[in-house]
């Protein structure tokens, strides 16, 4: 399928979409707009599959978020059945999201670590892409750093096997470098079209390593603010990345969809 846009990150099985899904992904077909639908554990991860098997534009990511955690998880087994399907074109998403740690912040830390490196040595394993998550506690870049440090050692050890893309990036320059530097993307949600606050980092990303995403439900762009995001709002955020770039509208969708093409095989899939 020839995509006109292509949102690399949503939440399609989310109640949000419960009384019109299949009306929102016929909308998404006739625009030509295809996703990847990221789970967030176990249940969701299933649900996601499930989906991208009925519809062509649709494919799926697996894993466990940061935020699903608690003081008795640990890595679900189970996904690497998952990670077999042919429709699961990344791993995710994963990572540490330290931003509403507020007891036993040391032990729950290590949980994230210890179940994040599973993730990374599944998605080595089956040759995909990571689809992290990474939210640093506020005012600083922790879980970056740390994030950071745990991939380059990975990366030292199986170099370019270990691929990836950091999702709803909103870490500094130092950090940008430092996943450039193992040839990882970084992807920017609707967010930028509110907010001036990414137009430095957005400048700073080489065009053939920035991605565009929604994280639908979530954070709708303008002039949809405050509803209930789509797949469908994408041209909003890639209208975005081109201003900031100070590039043409086409350029930058053609730069975003080889990007996309190359980050997840989805030559593969055709
Ligand atoms: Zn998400």
């Amino acid at each position: 399928m020839k995509y006109e846009y292509f949102d690399i990150h949503s939440h399609l099985y989310f109640p949000d979409y419960d009384k019109d899904r299949e009306e929102e992904i016929e909308r998404m077909k006739k625009a030509k707009i295809g996703t990847i639908v990221i789970g967030t554990n176990f249940d969701s991860s299933q649900k996601a599959i499930e989906l991208v098997e009925k519809h062509e534009n649709l494919f799926a990511c697996i894993g466990q978020h940061p935020e699903d955690l608690n003081a008795d998880s640990v890595f679900d087994e189970r996904l690497k059945g998952l990670a077999q399907h042919k429709k699961v074109v990344a791993i995710g998403e994963c990572g540490l999201d330290y931003f509403r740690l507020t007891e036993n912040i040391n032990s729950m830390k290590l949980i994230q670590k210890t179940v994040f490196e599973y993730h990374i040595d599944l998605a080595i394993s089956k040759n995909l892409p990571l689809m992290l998550h990474i939210r640093p506690s506020k005012g600083t870049q922790d879980a970056y750093l740390d994030s950071l440090n745990i991939l380059e050692h990975h990366a030292k050890i199986v170099g370019g096997k270990l691929r990836g893309n950091a999702h709803f990036f909103a870490g500094n320059k130092e950090i940008l470098e430092r996943f450039l530097a193992i040839g990882f993307t970084v992807s920017f949600t609707g967010v930028i079209t509110f907010t001036h606050d990414y137009d430095e980092l957005i400048k700073l990303t080489p065009l053939n390593m920035i991605m565009a995403e929604t994280d639908a439900p979530f954070v709708a762009p303008v002039p949809h603010r405050g509803k209930r995001n789509s797949s469908l709002y994408m041209p909003e955020v890639v209208k975005r990345i081109a201003e900031v770039k100070n590039e043409s509208l086409d350029k930058v969708k053609q730069a975003l969809m080889a990007n996309t093409i190359r980050q997840f095989n989805l030559v593969a899939q055709e």
